[in-house]
């Protein structure tokens, strides 16, 4: 443990570590520290924690600033202190992949894993054309197609991590071509779900960790934190010792001693954790490779009170447009997966625009995209409030082959870097960056390094 000679003088502006971004990066990194009994201090440049993990309140509807669903195999999240009460609610109507005038529909997976939280309630709220579909009498060609998407997941669910990241790695597009799918499956289903589940709709992703992704969601499906993505940083800030989070505090240059603060004075310290996003650590740490992004449009929409409480069947919970009618890639009825999301007897639509598209004004994109859903939800949405619209054009950091999840997280000794950017694009990557990183200060801090990193095992995406 440490030498008491080596502290810093207790005090406000005197830590161990000073981490710098209270994104779920920072935070889980300051419980992993915090864990064997260093002092540390998350300075925050927002006046919030969460970064981009971030939930709005509008109207009594919980809007998510990012809209993607989370993969339910998340094993990093068990690993993390602080997140022992984190509730998941699955998207238990699975997904429905909207092609032409068909309907397919994946999962939901028999056997649901590591989902921690309750069910989501059964009444979807939204009437659906799609749900008729998926339940018609369907073509023996569709029915193939779905046979045949079926045995890849089930191949997938059940190859172990080491063999998927030890294939040929090519962009997610080539490997797709390469592997003797009939295009038909290709272009009807993988591309769209896997353009989905990437935020990638060019597939330009490495295939190792389309592979990955895959697997994740054939073996868990699909889930929503219960009250919004932000309960995930705000339950990790919640249990930090008090005073760990600085909020308001932007760090201004850094040492490997020392952050300097624009309005705080100076935290001094044994070592600093750039914790924030790729562009904001280049700035501390001029050099840093900065990745490409992949950008991303959420638009909410509150839908109107004509449709039915309960559905005969009920609604797929995301809906993904296989044809691209429009420039929504793919929608959900968040509140039929996590009703906290919506105010009593509303319904939430979470609706996402991935790729240049997404760039457009927000304007529109309504428009555009109302015409869109009334064809996928075969209901009309001229009535539905648009609740709130988030454009990030540096949402997603882009992973082309070849792609490292294993970015090294030591600068050198007392400086450090963590974050999505230096692992998997998402929040199991950017949990899991924070891990490697904790584990580097506490080998530097001689203090014995977490049990399951010494053989340092390979990381799914999850
Ligand atoms: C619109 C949108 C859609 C998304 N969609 C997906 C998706 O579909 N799939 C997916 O996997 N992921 C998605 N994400 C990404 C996911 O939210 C991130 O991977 C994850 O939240 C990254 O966490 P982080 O801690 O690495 O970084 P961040 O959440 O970016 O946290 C960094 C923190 O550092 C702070 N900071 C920056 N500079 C300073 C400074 N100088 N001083 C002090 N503090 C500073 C910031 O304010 C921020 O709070 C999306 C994000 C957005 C915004």
């Amino acid at each position: 443990m440490l030498g008491s000679a080596l502290r810093p003088s207790p005090g406000r502006d005197t830590a161990d570590v000073a981490v710098i971004g209270a994104g779920l990066a920072g935070l889980a990194a300051a419980h992993h520290l915090t864990a064997v009994g260093l002092r540390v201090t998350v300075l925050e440049a927002a006046e919030a924690v969460g970064g981009r993990m971030a939930t709005e309140e509008v109207d009594g509807y919980r809007l998510d600033r990012g809209g993607r669903p989370l993969l339910s195999d998340w094993p990093e999240a068990g690993r993390c202190p602080g997140l022992e009460r984190l509730s998941l609610r699955p998207f238990t109507s699975g997904v429905l992949i909207h092609s032409g005038d068909r309907g397919l529909r994946i999962g939901p997976p028999r056997a649901p894993r590591n989902i921690r939280g309750g069910r989501a309630g059964a009444g979807t709220g939204a009437r659906a054309a799609a749900s008729a579909l998926a339940g018609a009498r369907r073509p023996l060609s569709d029915t193939l197609d779905l046979a045949r998407l079926r045995a890849q997941l089930a191949r997938l669910a059940a190859t172990p991590v080491e063999r998927l990241r030890a294939r040929p790695e090519l962009s997610v597009a080539q490997a797709l071509s390469a592997r003797g799918v009939p295009s038909r499956t290709v272009e009807g289903l993988l591309r769209p779900l896997l353009g989905a589940l990437l935020c990638d709709p060019g597939l330009t992703t490495s295939s190792r960790v389309g592979d990955l992704v895959l697997r994740g969601f054939a073996r868990g499906g699909l889930c929503l934190p219960a009250g919004g993505a932000a309960t995930v940083p705000e339950l990790l800030a919640a249990s930090l010792p008090p005073g760990t989070v600085r909020t308001g505090v932007r760090a201004v240059s850094v040492a490997t001693n020392a952050v300097v603060t624009r309005d705080h004075g100076t935290v001094r310290c044994r070592a600093v954790l750039i914790a924030t996003g790729a562009h904001d650590a280049a700035e501390l740490l001029p050099g840093l490779r900065v990745p490409d992004f992949h950008p991303v449009t959420v638009l909410h929409h509150a839908v109107d009170g004509r449709t039915p409480a309960t559905d005969p069947q009920p609604l797929p919970h995301l809906l993904i447009d296989a044809d691209r009618r429009g420039p929504v890639a793919y929608t959900m009825v968040t509140s039929a997966v996590d009703p906290s999301r919506a105010r009593p007897g509303g319904t939430l639509v979470t609706s996402v625009v991935l790729g240049a598209a997404a760039a457009e004004p927000v304007g529109e994109l309504d428009r555009a995209a109302r015409a869109q859903l009334a064809v996928l939800y075969g209901v009309p949405t001229r009535r539905w409030g648009l609740l709130g619209a988030h454009h990030d054009a540096r949402a997603v950091p882009a992973m082309p082959a070849p792609h490292d999840p294993w970015r090294p997280v030591r600068v050198l000794d007392g400086l450090y870097v963590c974050g999505d950017h230096r692992d998997t694009s998402g929040p199991p990557g950017a949990l899991r960056s924070a891990r490697r990183a904790a584990d580097a200060i506490r080998r530097d801090f001689g203090i014995s390094p977490f049990p399951e990193d010494e053989g340092r095992a390979l990381p799914a995406v999850a």
